[in-house]
């Protein structure tokens, strides 16, 4: 369960982080913010790299950032771009990984720098998503890790 104030904290840190994004070359900044099952909170930012295809975008980055604090169960992601933009594929992929580890819907809040948000869940965005039967014993041994 997801409250409105988390809700809140988390569009808040992403759009703070999406002040220090790296974009120097398109200049279209992201922030993104993932709340852990433990109610942390761990934000990213878009890293883009001179090197084409080598950036990261700002909800991988968050999830990246979780992961070094022993996160690996979420409950909610926040993306914040100038307007409401929803995630790219490469990155619902992504989430869908930890939907496997934790076996919980994810919610998915999309919004802008004013404020504005709508609250979708992972499926609802990737519907049918790609998903391991090989390696789900070892993703889902993650869960209890410190
Ligand atoms: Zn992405």
């Amino acid at each position: 369960m997801v409250t409105e104030e988390q809700i809140r904290m988390l569009v808040q840190k992403a759009k703070e982080a999406e002040k220090r994004a790296f974009v120097p070359k398109s200049g279209h900044a992201f922030g993104a913010c993932v709340l852990s099952e433990d109610g942390e909170f761990y934000q990213g930012c878009t890293v883009e790299s001179i090197i084409s295809g080598l950036g990261t975008c700002a909800e991988r980055a968050a999830i990246d950032h979780a992961i070094v604090h022993g996160k690996y169960v979420f409950s909610a992601l926040a993306v914040v771009n100038e307007s409401i933009c929803y995630p790219c594929g490469a990155c619902l992929q992504y989430l869908a990984q930890f939907y496997q580890v934790a076996e919980k819907e994810m919610l998915i809040i999309v919004a802008d720098k004013k404020g504005k948000f709508r609250v979708h869940s992972l499926f609802e965005l990737l519907p049918h998503a790609y998903f391991t039967s090989s390696q789900v014993g070892k993703m889902r041994a993650y869960r209890g890790k410190k």
